[in-house]
């Protein structure tokens, strides 16, 4: 079957789906994305991905391609048309096309393309391995919680622990603390049973698992704070622990060349695992 994407009004096979030469999302990384979970066919965490996706529009003064109502059918369709029972839904938005000039076009019409596919991850595999992440400095810009298509510095870093074999690069600031994964947020809990991960302020993305993981924490009565953490209090944990759309909850066994705690997924992380597959399961939108 030939996947489908959504391309400014149409359906079309991925390999007819093209962008304008002058899209600048193309030209500047002037566009925003959300990366939205699907599971038996429905889509995980909608409201916060859609409330995440309006502040980022605002705050890059990009006008909505549709109202909500109508965002929210296309993506119905892409993940039905893609036949996607457990996967991803992928949707960008850029500023538009107009003639290459940096300051923004008096009335250029924002894109929209939609796509979707299937999952390569699966929990149980998760739970069992675990994950070694390695630490590279942060050399982004100052406004990562703007979920930007700009993301050579998180594509450079991925690459970096892909070149050793690591499934994350954790970046740490000029102070030695860590702000986030390329792809995903991090987590640790201490020696003393506490879990910590960095407040949602302009050096991270607020993760709408993040937030899901809050929330379960809660029920779950863990201790929780947000604040900052450095390299040497993460690698000195008792659990450290990756959260994303396509990473669910993703224990770190080593980081770097330290093993965290016993060198294996730990009882906290795979408990916020396993409520975060419930979670995910349960909390789908298929209407
Ligand atoms: N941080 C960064 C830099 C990301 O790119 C992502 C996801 O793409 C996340 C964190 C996790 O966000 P979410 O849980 O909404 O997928």
């Amino acid at each position: 079957m030939s996947r489908i994407a959504y391309v400014n009004g149409r359906y079309l096979p991925h390999r007819q789906a093209a962008i304008h030469v002058e899209d600048r999302g193309f030209q500047f990384a002037d566009g925003v994305y959300e990366v939205i979970g699907v599971q038996g066919g429905c889509l995980i965490d909608e409201r916060p991905h859609l409330e995440r996706l309006a502040r980022s529009l605002a705050a890059l003064s990009i006008k909505a391609p549709m109202g909500e109502r109508s965002l929210a059918h296309v993506m119905r369709e892409t993940v039905r048309r893609n036949r996607v029972r457990s996967g991803i839904l992928y949707l960008q938005i850029t500023r538009g096309v107009a003639r290459r000039d940096h300051a923004f076009p008096a009335d250029a019409a924002p894109s929209l393309v939609m796509t979707a596919r299937g999952n390569t991850m699966r929990a149980q595999e998760i739970a069992e391995k675990g994950c070694v992440a390695i630490t590279v400095p942060d050399i982004r810009w100052k406004r990562c919680d703007i979920k930007t298509v700009s993301l050579l510095a998180n594509v450079l870093a991925k690459q970096q622990a892909n070149d050793v074999a690591a499934f994350e690069a954790i970046q740490v600031d000029e102070d030695g603390f860590i702000t986030e994964g390329s792809t995903t947020n991090v987590w640790i809990i201490g020696q003393d049973g506490v879990l910590v991960t960095r407040p949602a302020d302009h050096a991270i993305l607020d993760g709408v698992t993040r937030r899901a993981i809050i929330t379960l924490a809660a029920r779950a009565a863990l201790i929780f704070e947000e604040r900052a953490f450095s390299v040497d209090e993460a690698k000195a944990a008792a659990e450290a622990f990756l959260t994303g759309t396509t990473a669910f909850v993703m224990p770190v066994t080593r980081i770097d060349d330290s093993a965290i705690g016993d060198g294996v997924p730990g009882p906290f992380s795979l408990r916020l695992l396993a409520d975060y597959m419930a979670h995910a399961a349960a909390g789908g939108d298929c209407s």
